[in-house]
């Protein structure tokens, strides 16, 4: 097994995510009325069917100006504070893609570094803020160890799912400092965060599409 996506591929991926996220319409906006306003679902719906809608154009790019504008499109259609977040991260990750024609597991790594810090320098956010950056960021850090521990790219992708859904799980017991739950009375203690659960569903759908 080697990671090896062309665009093509990349928005079969996008579908899997457009497919999960609708599935989870009560699950995401129950979470997302108990720690925010409850419009999460609702965004994030809305950006990934828009994706959907404009495949065939996305597929054909190459993937340097398909992640460009799946940024551009994320972003004025997802609206709220995660549209500008996925929107700068995706348009950030597209410079790292210049020139490449399918993305393998360097590259990987280096689109999800560079959406991790974007995200964190957009959003002025850190690990243990209670939001989609905690997911992230556990997932990342253990995707790098695992590729500098010499492990296959099999295994790799397995402890970057792992850490995906590790770290959405930490979400839980955490004071949110970031986003609407910090307004909240009890700053969302005992609810995963819903953008935490979100990136989590975009990380294992891309996972489980590779390794399928
Ligand atoms: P809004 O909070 O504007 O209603 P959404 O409901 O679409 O936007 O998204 C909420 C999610 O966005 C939160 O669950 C959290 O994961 C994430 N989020 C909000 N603010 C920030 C921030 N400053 N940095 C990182 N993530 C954030
Ligand atoms: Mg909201």
């Amino acid at each position: 097994m080697e990671v090896k996506i062309t665009p093509k591929e990349y928005m079969e991926y996008i579908e899997l995510v457009a497919k999960r996220i609708k599935d989870n319409k009560d699950y995401i906006s129950e979470l997302d009325s108990v720690t925010g306003d409850g419009d999460h679902w609702f965004n994030m719906n809305m950006g990934f069917e828009k994706l959907l809608e404009k495949k065939e154009t996305l597929e054909k790019m190459n993937l340097s100006d398909m992640f460009k504008k799946i940024g551009m499109i994320l972003m004025s259609t997802i609206g709220g504070s995660s549209g500008a977040l996925y929107g700068g991260a995706y348009i950030k990750a597209a410079k790292v893609l210049d020139d490449v024609e399918f993305i393998d597991v360097n590259k990987m790594l280096e689109v999800y570094e560079t959406k991790l810090s974007a995200i964190m320098d957009l959003g002025k956010t850190k690990p243990g803020y209670k939001t989609m950056v905690d997911t992230l960021y556990v997932a990342v850090n253990r995707f790098k160890d695992a590729l500098n521990d010499g492990k296959s790219e099999e295994e790799a992708l397995k402890e970057f799912k792992k850490g995906a859904i590790d770290g959405m799980n930490s979400t839980k017991d955490m004071e949110a400092v970031r986003g609407r739950a910090y307004y909240q009375a009890n700053r969302g203690v005992g609810h995963l965060d819903p953008g935490a659960v979100t990136m989590s569903y975009q990380i294992e759908e891309l996972v489980d599409y590779i390794i399928k």
